[in-house]
C-alpha cells in the first residue's frame, strides 16, 4: 500500500502493478490538479525511465524538449551526452502527474482519494495503515509517498537528520497591472525570478510569450513563518527587492518553500518504507526532487514485486537504501553549494566566475552535466565491469526477430537477460517463469557511459 498519489506515488504504483502486484494508493487530495507550479520538468535520465516503460512520448509531445541542465544557473550543454534524450523536458508538474495518473489508471490501480493514512502497526506479517473515514487497511508493505511532511516517516520513528531553513521564497502565480523587469535577478538575499507562466521554446530558448498571468518567485528578506503566505507578504518581499510589487492582484497560488535541506536517516524500517521527498528534501535549484523521486520508485518497484511475489528474500529491500541514499545525499550537497552560488556579492560572483570557467572545460562540464541531468548515476556494486552499477544503456539490438532496442524489452518491468555471446550459449530453463532470456547482438556505436 502507498501513502501519497504524488509524482512518486503514481510512478511506484505503476512498477508494482506491471510487476503484477495488487497496490493500492491512499491520498489525500480529491483529484490530481495541483495549485501552484512546483517542478518545471523532467531530467534526461528520467526521460529515459519512462522510456524504459514505453511512456516517455506522452511527456515528449506534451512539454518542450531543450537545453536545461545547469549548475547554479551556469548551463551545462548535454546535448553531446550519449543517451537518446541528450535534453531537458519542460513541463511542469501538474502535467507530469496527469499523465503519470492516467498511466496508473490504465494499469487499473486503485487510488482511495480524499483520504489520509493517519498511523499504523506492522507485524511480522504485514502493515495495518489507519486510514482515515474507513476501516484500516492491511497490506504486506506500506510505502510513504506522502511528501517532506511525512507522516509515515514520523510514526516509523525514522529520524530526519539536516540543516535547518535559513531562507525563504514566495512564489507565485498572479496577474501584474505593470510590467516588470522579466527574467532573473540576484543580489544579496538570493536569486528571484518573474517570468510568464506559458512560455515555448524556440530553437531550444525558452521564450516566455507577452501575454497571460505571471509566475513569481521571490527570496524573502527573512526567514518567513510556516503559515501560508498572502498577497500581502508577496507585495512586500517584492518591493524589498524591486521597489515596487507591480501591481500585482488575482493570485492562483501564493505558497512559500525553503532552503531546509533534510534526508531520513533510512529508507526502510521492517515492512515500511520511504521514497521521494518523504526521505529527502531540498531547494528546488537544479530541478532534481521529483526527478529523483521518480527514480527512487523505478529502483524500489521491481524489489518489492519480487519479495512480495516470495521470489527473492526480504534482504533484497535494504539494497534500496544502499543504492538510493547517496543519490540523494549528493543532491543535497549539491543543492547546498548552488544555493550559496545564487547569493550574490562580490565575493561570491567571483567564486562563480571561476566555476563557470571551470565548467566551461569539456571534461567538468561533462562531470557535472552527468550529476544534474541524473545520467551520471552509478551504484556501487565494487569492482568489475566498467558498467556495472551504472544505468543500462538502450542499446540497437539485432534479434533473431529483427531489430530491438533494449528498453523496449523493459516495457513490462520484467527482468531480461541479454546474451550478447554465442546465441543458445545459456541455458536459463529453471528460471524461465522469471528471467525474459533474449540472443541478441548489438551495433557499438559509441560508448553510452557519460
Ligand atoms: C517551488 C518548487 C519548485 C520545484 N521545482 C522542481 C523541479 O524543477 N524539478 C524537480 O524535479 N523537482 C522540483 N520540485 C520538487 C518537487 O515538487 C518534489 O520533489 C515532488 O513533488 C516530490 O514528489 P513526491 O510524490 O515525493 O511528494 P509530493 O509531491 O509532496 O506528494 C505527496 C503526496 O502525498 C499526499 N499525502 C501527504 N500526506 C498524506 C497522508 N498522510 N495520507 C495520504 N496522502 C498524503 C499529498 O497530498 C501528495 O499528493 C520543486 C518544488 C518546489 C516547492
Amino acid at each position: 500500500m502507498l501513502a501519497g498519489g504524488g509524482p512518486t506515488g503514481l510512478m511506484l504504483a505503476g512498477e508494482l502493478a506491471l510487476a503484477g502486484v495488487d497496490v493500492a494508493i491512499v491520498e489525500r487530495r480529491a483529484t490530481q490538479d495541483l495549485v501552484g507550479s512546483r517542478s518545471g520538468g523532467l531530467h534526461s535520465r528520467t526521460i529515459e525511465v519512462l522510456d524504459q516503460r514505453g511512456i516517455a512520448d506522452r511527456f515528449l509531445a506534451e512539454g518542450q524538449t531543450a537545453q536545461v541542465a545547469g549548475f547554479a544557473q551556469i548551463p551545462l550543454d548535454i546535448s553531446d551526452v550519449p543517451t537518446r534524450h541528450p535534453y531537458g523536458l519542460g513541463l511542469w508538474q501538474n502535467h507530469i502527474e496527469r499523465i503519470l495518473a492516467g498511466w496508473v489508471d490504465e494499469l487499473e490501480v486503485p487510488i482511495y482519494r480524499e483520504r489520509e493514512v493517519t498511523g499504523f502497526a506492522q507485524d511480522d506479517t504485514g502493515v495495518d495503515a489507519e486510514v482515515s473515514d474507513r476501516e484500516s487497511l492491511r497490506a504486506d508493505y506500506l510505502v510513504g509517498c506522502d511528501g517532506g511532511r511525512s507522516l509515515v516517516r514520523r510514526a516509523a520513528g525514522i529520524e530526519f537528520p539536516g540543516w535547518d531553513p535559513t531562507t525563504s521564497y514566495l512564489i507565485a502565480e498572479v496577474e501584474l497591472a505593470d510590467e516588470p523587469q522579466w527574467g532573473i535577478r540576484r543580489d544579496a538575499l538570493g536569486v528571484h525570478a518573474l517570468g510568464r507562466l506559458e512560455y515555448e521554446i524556440r530553437d531550444g530558448e525558452v521564450v516566455y510569450l507577452d501575454r497571460g498571468p505571471a509566475r513569481v518567485m521571490v527570496t524573502e528578506e527573512h526567514l518567513g513563518p510556516t503559515s501560508e503566505p498572502s498577497l500581502r507578504d508577496l507585495s512586500q518581499a517584492l518591493i524589498a527587492v524591486y521597489g515596487t510589487d507591480y501591481g500585482i492582484h488575482s493570485p492562483t497560488s501564493i505558497s512559500r518553500f525553503t532552503d531546509m535541506t533534510r534526508q531520513a536517516a533510512a529508507y526502510r524500517e521492517r515492512r515500511v518504507l520511504l521514497a521521494g521527498d518523504a526521505a529527502h528534501v531540498h531547494p528546488p535549484v537544479g530541478g532534481q526532487g521529483l526527478n529523483i523521486g521518480l527514480q527512487d520508485a523505478v529502483n524500489l518497484g521491481w524489489k518489492l514485486a519480487q519479495v512480495v511475489g516470495g521470489r527473492s528474500p526480504e534482504s533484497l529491500l535494504d539494497t534500496y537504501h544502499a543504492e538510493r541514499h547517496p543519490v540523494a545525499a549528493r543532491v543535497l550537497q549539491n543543492t547546498m553549494a548552488q544555493s550559496v552560488l545564487l547569493r550574490s556579492d562580490e565575493r561570491i560572483e567571483a567564486l562563480r566566475d571561476t566555476l563557470s570557467e571551470l565548467l566551461g572545460m569539456d571534461e567538468p562540464r561533462k562531470q557535472f552535466a552527468a550529476m544534474m541531468s541524473g545520467l551520471g548515476i552509478h551504484y556501487d556494486l565494487g569492482e568489475g565491469h566498467p558498467l556495472l552499477g551504472r544505468r543500462m544503456p538502450d542499446l540497437d539490438l539485432v534479434t533473431a526477430n529483427g531489430p530491438l532496442r533494449v528498453f523496449t524489452l523493459l516495457h513490462d518491468a520484467r527482468p531480461v537477460l541479454l546474451n550478447l555471446r554465442e546465441p543458445g550459449g545459456l541455458d536459463l530453463t529453471s528460471w524461465a517463469d522469471r528471467v525474459q532470456l533474449v540472443d541478441a547482438d548489438y551495433a557499438a556505436s559509441g560508448s553510452f557511459r557519460p
